[in-house]
């Protein structure tokens, strides 16, 4: 079997949002591989959304926006490492492709580690990456710093904030705002936010710019995180400013800037709001006893669909974020809940980029050709909304949640389940005529190469091993067939639609039961990778980039605006 790292990039909310749809794929190429294959991983793509929906105004609110993400951007840089203020010094700046490999790989990582090679250094002379990034001093260490809040317990608050850099001073350490530290760049950029916001027709979007500029000057972002998520009937969808905190393995506190300038998709919108309006209908349509479910739950949770107009800061370099769920600040997410928001043309590039070449590797040839966009953007909305339906707590014992109850299996359990979960949901709709018996057929054979890009991932992360047991399960009841002349597999069309409800039934049980020891058996059982796959999954090296690297066609657009 072929052994699988864990996935190399620290997962948490937008990345895990991201992994629930994509997964956080891991290097293909070996430590030490040439800068030119590590290039190699990114399929170039340009993202384009529908410009003709925009008036001038919005094009200006547009133009703003972008400037203020390019203020972000160079702030970001730096919060992933000082040394990034003049990188001149370090890059080769010779004519070689060697060199100008380097220099590509350089901007496209933000630094020069390499993101999806545990932040190996690629740049020679450059040693390992700082634990806290570009955030604290690089020679401080975690003892001083906790033992400097011990002596200056006043300063503890400032000193832990999302919103200071760590500083040396005198001998000392002294917590600098993001206000003062980045004073030019938040200037420049709150400027750019209150010209969006003279512009800005719809209210909603009026006001969640106007307070989110005063919150890079005042380093209080509560209110304008509730304006964020009081957007209304905008088509200019803007997530800007200090969001998460993983760019800081010191101590995860430091927020990182970043923005997702977005419009929104109306077709893909109101497909959303019309499968979120079924959700009652879907929990009743559960392959198990009623006892088991949730009737009358609250499924109020907003998702937004977007097409990315421009992505600045920490959502550039590496692997990209497919789905964000935001704000992160607890007091906001009480009162107002939180807001996912999905990709639209970010997933299509990804589709177009691996899954299609995936399934052309792995599917035999008439089913290949009948994988497409919509039942594949289709399956992942209906897996989003999935895990929002089925067991929270284990039957009977309302104080014990599912996850409480399956410990380490719960993930791998989870990200199945809405897998399995969301195929069973749509064969109910369609059934109920919201669509057709044909896109259903596409939904299955989309099922069965998504297992292939998930499995990618590892056997040691929830989605590859909940994507192995649900392919191996499916497998061996015969709704997944396999030609040994070709190497190639299909969906059993007839049988696939029932095996997939069963199997989604023993997941819900699995959970419902809370059944630590039946979730370890199944996934033992089922959990390792056949000689048949791991063959189809050798096939993918070297062929199927593992990601995508985006230009953006606005860029281009605002010289005519
Ligand atoms: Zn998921």
């Amino acid at each position: 079997m072929k052994k699988i790292g864990p996935p190399s990039v620290i997962l948490a909310a937008t990345l895990l949002i991201a992994a629930c749809a994509g997964g956080e794929p891991e290097s293909a190429v070996e430590s030490g591989a040439s800068i030119a294959d590590r290039l190699a991983q990114f399929a170039p793509v340009t993202l384009n959304f529908e410009a003709s929906l925009l008036d001038d105004r919005q094009k200006r609110v547009l133009r703003r926006l972008v400037e203020a993400s390019d203020h972000l951007d160079a702030i970001y840089r730096l919060q992933v490492w000082r040394g990034n203020a003049d990188p001149s010094s370090l890059l080769p700046d010779d004519e070689t492709p060697e060199a100008a490999a380097i220099r590509d790989y350089y901007e496209l990582m933000y630094g020069p580690w390499d993101r999806i090679a545990e932040d190996q250094p690629f740049v020679p002379g450059i040693g390992p990456k700082p634990a806290g990034a570009g955030s604290y001093p690089e020679d401080m260490t975690k003892t001083e710093f906790e033992e400097w809040i011990g002596l200056n317990r006043s300063e503890a608050g400032a000193f832990t904030s999302y919103y200071t850099v760590i500083e040396r001073d005198n001998g000392g350490l002294r917590a600098v705002p993001y206000s003062q530290a980045y004073v030019e760049q938040l200037e420049a950029a709150a400027a750019a936010l209150r010209d969006a916001a003279d512009h800005a027709d719809n209210a909603s979007l009026e006001r969640f710019l106007r307070l989110r500029a005063e919150s890079f000057l005042t380093d209080d972002y509560f209110d304008s995180e509730i304006a964020w998520m009081r957007l209304e009937d905008n088509l200019i969808d803007p997530t800007i400013g200090p969001y998460e905190v993983y760019e800081d393995k010191l101590f995860g506190y430091k927020a990182s800037f970043e923005s997702f300038i977005g419009i929104k998709d109306p077709a893909a919108s109101a497909q959303l709001a019309g499968l979120a309006a079924r959700l009652p209908d879907l929990e009743r349509a559960l392959p198990i006893p009623d006892q088991h479910k949730y009737l009358d739950r609250d499924f109020t949770s907003p998702i937004s669909v977007i097409d990315l107009v421009y992505g600045a800061g920490e959502t550039r370099p590496g692997v990209q974020t497919i789905a964000f769920n935001l704000p992160n600040d607890p007091r906001v997410r009480e009162t107002e809940g939180s807001k996912k928001v999905m990709l639209r043309n970010v997933i299509r590039a990804k589709f177009e980029t691996n899954l299609k070449p995936i399934a052309e590797q792995v599917l035999v040839a008439e089913q290949a050709e009948r994988i497409g966009f919509e039942p594949y953007f289709t399956r992942i909305l209906v897996h989003e909304l999935a895990h929002g339906l089925g067991p929270d707590y284990v039957t009977g014992n309302p104080d014990l949640t599912v996850n409480k109850a399956l410990q380490e299996h719960y993930s791998a359990l989870e990200e199945a389940k809405a897998d399995a979960v969301g195929t069973h949901s749509l064969g109910v709709l369609v059934e109920r005529g919201d669509y057709s018996q044909d896109f259903y057929e596409e939904v299955l054979i989309d099922h069965v190469a998504d297992m292939f890009r998930c499995v990618r991932f590892g056997a040691t992360e929830a989605h590859g091993l909940g994507c192995l047991t649900q392919f191996n399960y499916l497998r061996g009841a015969g709704a997944i067939t396999y030609d040994e002349a070709t190497g190639k597999f299909a969906a059993d069309l007839q049988e696939m639609p029932g095996v997939v409800s069963e199997l989604a039934g023993q997941y819900l049980l699995l959970q419902a039961t809370g059944d630590r020891d039946g979730a370890a058996a199944f996934l033992e059982r089922y959990g390792s990778m056949s000689p048949e796959m791991e063959a189809a999954i050798a096939r993918l090296d070297g062929v199927v980039p593992v990601d995508i690297r985006p230009s953006y066609a606005v860029k281009e657009m605002l010289r005519d605006w």
